[in-house]
């Protein structure tokens, strides 16, 4: 049969027609779905404005809080995080806080609808914090990118509103900084009784630091200024630390410098990501190194640790790279163990001995309990006339088991204060 002829009886048959016509059909969806999604991602792109917020970005958890409380407050998908809260009374409360749970969620802001996903990757995980990679992406329409400052901003303003008048303390986790515990309300520096004008000289002394930036610029020396707090036990050291942050209005940064695993490498690399204002506070820093009496198998024992090295330690105070005023409050009980090349003027610019109570300390610590000022001065004599180092913990311990006493009784009964505990 000629072609021609087949053809046309090919078009004549009706099973050739329908299945002619499906495939058309089915070409035609084909092309249209294409041609849907290419102007679906087209859309996104050009109206469409996106924003990531990765879990290791500092704004991730203000954002996450703020979208439970102000954004999407109306989401019904939500999940907890739990922590404790210890109040200055020792009780602890539980606290819950709702996050948006992973999936989708929506929210109008600025007469915009936010689409907000929270994802998890389960097969990453964060290696520095050993949890699932998280990411919150926002979507809206618009190519405005300020819809997403404001959001941001208004997420960082209600966090810091949320620590005002607390002293958030950070350790480090891995080779990040991260809150420890719920931020403490501040102590008042007035709470922490030193020897006459101690406290007012290393406040001042750090005021004055803080305002000069430029005299450190001009001289090219790095912004940075080491304090060294030394004396027995329960004498202080670290409430006032903890008081002076709340003074400063800046957050404490504690860093263990004996725990394994902190390499000098690490180190160095948390002292230059600490969080803005904020004290690093190195405590008891003859424990982390070996003193020279150390006998050679005391000295092989800890090498063969992985931890800071001295010469590390020193290494990252001199070199603390930071545009920024930093503090660093270095705090023992032994002097005598330190290294000469750790506290020279440099890495310590103000060495200060927080030692046993001396009679005007005394005597105001009984009348921050007792508003009686002859008792407070026969109290304070008693006590010192004993010749027996007495701190302030041991006062503060002696009052507290006093604490539906009379002063009379309390002064009857002061030789129990070396007894207690
Ligand atoms: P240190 O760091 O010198 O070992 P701490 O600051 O840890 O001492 O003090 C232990 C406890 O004793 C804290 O509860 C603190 O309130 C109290 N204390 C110690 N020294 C003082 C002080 N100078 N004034 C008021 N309280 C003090």
């Amino acid at each position: 049969m000629p072609i021609t002829e087949y053809v046309a009886s090919l078009s004549q048959n009706p099973y050739f027609g329908a299945g002619f016509g499906l495939f058309g059909v089915g070409a035609a969806a084909a092309v249209l779905r294409k041609g849907l999604q290419a102007s679906v991602v087209l859309f996104r792109r050009q109206c469409m404005i996106t924003l990531e917020v990765p879990c290791r970005d500092k704004s991730y958890q203000w954002l996450l809080q703020w979208i439970t409380q102000k954004g999407a407050k109306h989401t019904q998908h939500l999940s907890v995080e739990t922590s404790f809260l210890q109040k200055d009374t020792g009780q602890i409360k539980t606290k819950y806080e709702f996050i948006p749970s992973v999936g989708q969620h929506f929210f109008r802001y600025g007469g915009t609808w936010i689409r907000v996903d929270r994802t998890r990757e389960q097969q990453t995980i964060d290696l520095h914090m050993g949890i699932p990679f998280e990411t919150v992406t926002l979507t809206a329409f618009g190519r405005d990118k300020q819809v997403y400052y404001d959001i941001l901003e208004e997420a960082r303003t209600m966090a810091l509103k949320q620590h005002e008048g607390m002293t958030v303390m950070y350790t480090a986790m891995g080779s990040e900084w991260r809150p420890f515990g719920h931020p403490r309300r501040r102590r008042p520096l007035s709470s922490v009784i030193l020897r006459a004008g101690l406290g007012e000289k290393i406040l001042t002394d750090c005021l004055d630091f803080i305002d000069n930036p430029q005299w450190y610029t001009e001289r090219g020396i790095p912004y940075r200024r080491g304090y060294l707090l030394y004396g027995p036990p329960g004498c202080g050291k670290s409430s006032f630390i903890m008081a002076l942050a709340g003074e400063l209005e800046y957050n404490i940064c504690v860093l263990n410098l004996s725990e394994r695993g902190l390499t000098d490498d690490r180190l160095n690399h948390l002292l230059s990501v600490a969080p803005q204002q904020s004290i690093i506070l190195l405590e008891d820093i003859d424990a982390a190194f070996v003193s020279r009496e150390d006998t050679p198998s005391q000295k092989a024992a800890y090498e063969g640790l992985n931890r800071v090295t001295f010469s590390g330690l020193l290494n990252c105070l001199d070199g603390v790279a930071s545009t920024e005023a930093r503090i660093v409050f270095m705090t023992t009980n032994y002097l005598e163990r330190l290294d000469p090349a750790l506290v020279r003027p440099g890495r310590v610019d103000l060495k200060e001995y927080v030692g046993y109570c001396d009679q005007e300390q005394v005597e105001l610590m009984f009348l921050r309990f007792y508003k009686d000022a002859e008792a407070a001065k026969t109290f304070a004599e008693d006590v010192l006339s004993r010749k027996k180092p007495v701190s302030p913990a041991q006062i503060q311990g002696y009052f507290m088991f006093h604490k539906h006493s009379s002063p009379k009784e309390v002064l009857a009964d002061v030789s129990s204060i070396w007894t207690l505990g």
